[in-house]
Protein backbone atom coordinates (compact mmCIF):
# COMPACT_ATOMS: atom_id res chain seq x y z
CA UNK A 1 0.00 0.00 0.00
CA UNK A 2 0.96 3.46 -0.80
CA UNK A 3 2.32 6.04 1.64
CA UNK A 4 -1.20 8.29 0.89
CA UNK A 5 -3.51 5.26 1.41
CA UNK A 6 -2.36 4.06 4.29
CA UNK A 7 -2.68 8.15 5.62
CA UNK A 8 -5.94 7.82 4.23
CA UNK A 9 -6.95 4.92 6.05
CA UNK A 10 -5.20 5.67 9.36
CA UNK A 11 -6.81 9.30 9.47
CA UNK A 12 -10.15 7.31 8.76
CA UNK A 13 -9.35 5.13 11.91
CA UNK A 14 -8.50 8.32 13.76
CA UNK A 15 -12.37 9.37 12.77
CA UNK A 16 -13.72 6.15 13.89
CA UNK A 17 -12.35 6.41 17.65
CA UNK A 18 -13.14 10.47 17.88
CA UNK A 19 -17.42 9.15 16.66
CA UNK A 20 -17.44 6.58 19.07
CA UNK A 21 -16.20 8.71 21.72
CA UNK A 22 -19.10 11.14 20.90
CA UNK A 23 -21.37 8.27 20.50
CA UNK A 24 -20.29 6.67 24.34
CA UNK A 25 -21.75 10.19 25.73
CA UNK A 26 -25.68 9.39 25.23
CA UNK A 27 -26.53 11.13 28.86
CA UNK A 28 -25.51 14.96 27.99
CA UNK A 29 -27.89 17.59 28.30
CA UNK A 30 -27.87 20.82 26.58
CA UNK A 31 -28.37 23.17 29.16
CA UNK A 32 -25.95 25.35 31.54
CA UNK A 33 -25.76 24.86 35.46
CA UNK A 34 -25.72 27.83 37.19
CA UNK A 35 -26.68 29.51 40.94
CA UNK A 36 -28.62 31.99 40.63
CA UNK A 37 -30.52 34.16 44.09
CA UNK A 38 -34.36 33.61 44.26
CA UNK A 39 -36.87 35.05 47.11
CA UNK A 40 -39.03 32.19 48.37
CA UNK A 41 -41.90 34.13 49.07
CA UNK A 42 -42.79 33.41 52.48
CA UNK A 43 -43.18 37.33 54.05
CA UNK A 44 -41.47 36.11 57.38
CA UNK A 45 -38.27 34.88 55.88
CA UNK A 46 -35.00 36.50 56.14
CA UNK A 47 -34.82 37.08 51.95
CA UNK A 48 -38.10 39.30 52.29
CA UNK A 49 -35.48 42.04 53.35
CA UNK A 50 -35.02 44.14 50.34
CA UNK A 51 -31.18 44.43 51.53
CA UNK A 52 -31.15 40.68 50.19
CA UNK A 53 -30.15 38.91 47.79
CA UNK A 54 -32.27 36.14 48.41
CA UNK A 55 -31.78 31.74 48.66
CA UNK A 56 -28.88 30.58 46.53
CA UNK A 57 -30.21 28.14 43.82
CA UNK A 58 -29.01 25.64 41.49
CA UNK A 59 -30.82 26.31 38.19
CA UNK A 60 -30.97 24.62 34.80
CA UNK A 61 -30.84 27.45 32.01
CA UNK A 62 -31.30 26.64 28.07
CA UNK A 63 -33.11 28.06 24.98
CA UNK A 64 -35.65 27.06 22.77
CA UNK A 65 -37.89 28.86 20.20
CA UNK A 66 -39.19 30.62 23.13
CA UNK A 67 -36.57 31.96 24.29
CA UNK A 68 -34.44 31.46 27.40
CA UNK A 69 -35.72 28.24 29.77
CA UNK A 70 -34.68 27.77 33.46
CA UNK A 71 -36.07 25.16 35.95
CA UNK A 72 -34.64 24.37 39.41
CA UNK A 73 -32.78 21.13 40.24
CA UNK A 74 -33.62 19.07 43.29
CA UNK A 75 -30.72 18.19 45.36
CA UNK A 76 -31.10 14.76 44.90
CA UNK A 77 -30.60 15.02 41.26
CA UNK A 78 -27.79 17.62 41.35
CA UNK A 79 -25.14 15.18 40.43
CA UNK A 80 -26.26 13.44 37.93
CA UNK A 81 -27.34 16.73 36.08
CA UNK A 82 -23.97 18.00 36.58
CA UNK A 83 -22.18 14.82 35.01
CA UNK A 84 -24.82 15.29 32.01
CA UNK A 85 -23.42 18.97 31.57
CA UNK A 86 -20.32 17.73 31.85
CA UNK A 87 -20.91 15.40 29.18
CA UNK A 88 -22.54 17.84 27.29
CA UNK A 89 -19.45 19.65 27.02
CA UNK A 90 -16.73 17.12 26.83
CA UNK A 91 -18.93 15.97 23.56
CA UNK A 92 -18.84 19.57 22.35
CA UNK A 93 -15.18 19.57 22.36
CA UNK A 94 -14.46 16.02 21.04
CA UNK A 95 -17.09 17.34 18.24
CA UNK A 96 -14.83 20.57 17.22
CA UNK A 97 -11.32 17.70 17.32
CA UNK A 98 -13.94 15.81 14.72
CA UNK A 99 -13.88 18.63 12.27
CA UNK A 100 -10.43 19.10 12.11
CA UNK A 101 -9.86 15.44 11.68
CA UNK A 102 -12.40 15.56 9.04
CA UNK A 103 -10.70 18.66 7.62
CA UNK A 104 -7.12 16.97 7.29
CA UNK A 105 -9.19 13.44 5.59
CA UNK A 106 -10.49 15.91 2.96
CA UNK A 107 -6.94 17.35 2.28
CA UNK A 108 -5.88 13.65 2.41
CA UNK A 109 -8.04 12.46 -0.39
CA UNK A 110 -6.95 15.45 -2.43
CA UNK A 111 -3.62 14.54 -2.16
CA UNK A 112 -4.51 11.37 -3.20
CA UNK A 113 -6.78 12.17 -5.97
CA UNK A 114 -3.62 13.98 -7.66
CA UNK A 115 -1.21 11.45 -7.06
CA UNK A 116 -3.66 9.41 -8.90
CA UNK A 117 -4.49 11.36 -11.88
CA UNK A 118 -1.27 12.32 -12.61
CA UNK A 119 0.31 8.60 -11.99
CA UNK A 120 -2.62 7.18 -14.47
CA UNK A 121 -1.68 9.66 -16.74
CA UNK A 122 2.08 8.38 -16.93
CA UNK A 123 0.99 5.05 -17.51
CA UNK A 124 -0.65 5.22 -20.75
CA UNK A 125 1.47 8.23 -21.91
CA UNK A 126 -0.63 9.19 -25.28
CA UNK A 127 -3.58 10.79 -23.14
ZN1 LIG B 1 -36.73 32.85 51.83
Amino acid sequence: MKAIEFNVKYQLNRICAIVEDMLALSGMMRVSFGAIYQRCGKPTCWCADKNEKGHLCTRLMWSDNNGVKTRSVRQEDQQIVKEAVGQYREYKEIRRKFRIEVIKLEKLLDEFERNATKNNKLKMGYL
